[in-house]
Order: C-alpha cells, then sequence, then structure tokens
C-alpha cells in the first residue's frame, strides 16, 4: 500500500523507506556544483564501482540522463542508431533534437531486439561523403520499456559490432538492477558491453528522485559539464543521493521477490475468466494482460478499481500493465485479483 492505495501503475510510483528518510534526514551535504557534497561523491563512486566504470554523475531523472550520454556522445548533425520504440524515442518529448542536435535512426525492434544485420546496415561507413551525417552512437535498453531482458549474448554481439567500427554504446538501464535480477548475473557481466551506463534509482528502488549516468572518467567531466548547460548543477542534493545510495546497497537485492509476486499474480490472474495473461512476457516486476469477453471495458475497470482503492492505468495498444514493487503484497495481489472476479 502506498497512502492507503494498492498502485499497480508503475514502479515509479514507490515512496522512499523509512531507512531512506532516516539516511536522508541525517546526510552529509555541501555545495555539489564546487564538488563539496560528500554523500553525492559517495553515491556517484559507488554507482561506477558497482558497474564497473571509472565514474559516476547524479542527475534528477533518467530522461536527463539519456539526454546527457547523447550530448556528450555525439555532436550535432551526428546520427544514433537505437530501437523504434525505445524510450529516447517515445517518451523523451523529442529532446535529442534540441539538447544534442543529433538525428535519431530508429531501427524497427523485432521481438524485443535490433536485427544486427540492419544495425550494420545503418552505421555510416564513408567519413569523407560530404552528403552522409556520421554515426556517433549505438544506444538500447535493458531491461526495455516493455520489460523485456536482452540476454548477455545479445549485448556480446552488439558491443562486437560496434567495437568493428570503433562506436561507442550506452545502456538506457533504467531498470538494469532488475534485468540483472532476472538474468541470475551480477551487473557488471552485463556492463561489460557498453561504454556508459544510465541507471534510475526512483523505480523499483524506492528512491524519490534520481538516476545515474556513469562511463569513463573523462566521458564523465564532460558530461558534467553539459549537465551544468541544461541546469543540472545542483546544490546540496546530498539529501537526495542519501536515499540513492541506499537504493543501490539495499533495494537492488530484494527485486526477485517483485519478480516472484509477478508471476503468482500472472498465476492467479489466469483463474479470472475474460482476461487473458500474456505470460510469456512476464520476465520482471511487470505482468501484461488483455480483457477478452471481460464484463468491463479497460476504462470500466480502472474506475471499478479506483473506487476499491486500487489504482491502475487504462490500456495502451489493447495491452494493459500491472507492476509489482515494494509496496505490494501477496494479500494485496490476492485482494486485486478476488475484486476482478467480482466485476459484472
Ligand atoms: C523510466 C525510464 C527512463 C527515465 O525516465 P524518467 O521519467 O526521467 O525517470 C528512461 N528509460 C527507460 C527505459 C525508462 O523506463
Amino acid at each position: 500500500m502506498i497512502n492507503g492505495k494498492i498502485d499497480l501503475r508503475s514502479d515509479t510510483v514507490t515512496v522512499p523507506t523509512d531507512a531512506m528518510r532516516q539516511a536522508m534526514c541525517n546526510a552529509v551535504v555541501g555545495d555539489d556544483v564546487y564538488g563539496d557534497d560528500v554523500t553525492v561523491n559517495e553515491l556517484e563512486a559507488l554507482a561506477a564501482e558497482m558497474m564497473g566504470k571509472e565514474a559516476g554523475l547524479f542527475v534528477p531523472s533518467g530522461v536527463m540522463s539519456n539526454q546527457l550520454a547523447l550530448f556528450t556522445h555525439a555532436q550535432r548533425g551526428n546520427e544514433v542508431i537505437l530501437p523504434d520504440n525505445c524510450h529516447i524515442v517515445v517518451h523523451e518529448a523529442g529532446a535529442a533534437a534540441i539538447i544534442a542536435g543529433v538525428q535519431l535512426r530508429t531501427v524497427q525492434n523485432v521481438a524485443g531486439e535490433m536485427p544486427l544485420d540492419i544495425v550494420e546496415q545503418y552505421i555510416r561507413k564513408d567519413p569523407d561523403d560530404i552528403q552522409q551525417p556520421k554515426t556517433a552512437l549505438i544506444t538500447y535498453e535493458n531491461a526495455d520499456s516493455d520489460g523485456q531482458v536482452r540476454d548477455l549474448a545479445y549485448m556480446q554481439s552488439i558491443k562486437a559490432l560496434a567495437d568493428k567500427y570503433n562506436l561507442p554504446i550506452h545502456l538506457d538501464g533504467a531498470r538494469i538492477f532488475n534485468a540483472a535480477t532476472y538474468l541470475g548475473v551480477d551487473v557488471k557481466e552485463m556492463t561489460q558491453y557498453v561504454d556508459t551506463v544510465s541507471v534510475c534509482l526512483s523505480k523499483g528502488l524506492c528512491a524519490p528522485v534520481g538516476s545515474v549516468l556513469v562511463g569513463s572518467a573523462d566521458f564523465i567531466a564532460q558530461a558534467r559539464r553539459k549537465r551544468k548547460i541544461i541546469g543540472g548543477g545542483m546544490r546540496q542534493v546530498g539529501i537526495l543521493a542519501a536515499a540513492g545510495k541506499i537504493a543501490l546497497t539495499d533495494m537492488t537485492k530484494r527485486l526477485q521477490q517483485d519478480h516472484d509476486n509477478a508471476a503468482y499474480m500472472v498465476k492467479r490472474m489466469q483463474e479470472i475468466k475474460g482476461i487473458e495473461v500474456l505470460a510469456e512476457r512476464q520476465q520482471i516486476s511487470m505482468v501484461f494482460f488483455r480483457l477478452q469477453d471481460y464484463p468491463l471495458t479497460a476504462k470500466e475497470l480502472v474506475a471499478y478499481l479506483a473506487k476499491h482503492d486500487v489504482v491502475i492505468n487504462g490500456a495502451e495498444n489493447g495491452v494493459m500493465r500491472f507492476v509489482t514493487h515494494q509496496y505490494v503484497s501477496r494479500e494485496e495481489i490476492d485482494k486485486v485479483v478476488d475484486l476482478m472476479k467480482q466485476a459484472k
């Protein structure tokens, strides 16, 4: 429960834990633009160490983290190769055109993956051809916005291709710890195949605000300047970083529980008449389903559950999604399933 409601809309609805609130209250802070905030410095070093990179940069949001990656890896007019349904293309308000000034070369996502032959075809090969933009970067997500996880072999094969053309890779790892939990590997096993990573602290990891961008020391120094350009230099922000540290040290260890609860929810929801659960799509904390001859429409289901203090999103392209997190228990899942069974 969060504030008296069962909220299944997203893992972004999670509020800071009591331990986080304590740490925020007691955090040693300073002016981070001067580099004086001890707690921010600790968070950045911790994130870098966990992901096997040299340095980290704390930013207010995942969007800023991704956009700084583009802004730092690429020059204006360069091309970035990425999946057509990724967050940077679909959910970042066109920022890539405004901030980095890059051209997005989208590759159709086939079963969650960019086909490598198409990626290779899209890489610009003749830097002397004055008609062609230059390819500056390849970027993709793991886990992706649909809650699907790419395996290590796929990550390795993209890395091999990028190396062949001497291109860097940015990973949008908003939910990279969910992906690592699903794969049963240390997160470094994944990050070895990319140059920079963006990780969200405020999704399933429960921090109130923030993402960390990690990469080489040189890359992060450049990104720090660019963060200032777009107004992301913050002052006593250790207040937030204190929660971020707990997100990384403690909350990354409990994600299996959310995944198990999502699997439990899939099983229970299969009992409901008129619901088609897309069981094979449940890998992390997300459950997908369709209404098939269910007594309510998606809109009516949203309104019906809201009356019982259960908050859900409507359908997107006919598919509905429930997300489990720290504040969704098995008893609450049972309650939602029972309510859905009783709908008329
Ligand atoms: C949530 C998310 C982001 C960051 O979004 P914010 O709204 O800035 O937190 C980036 N990429 C993916 C895949 C995400 O799910």
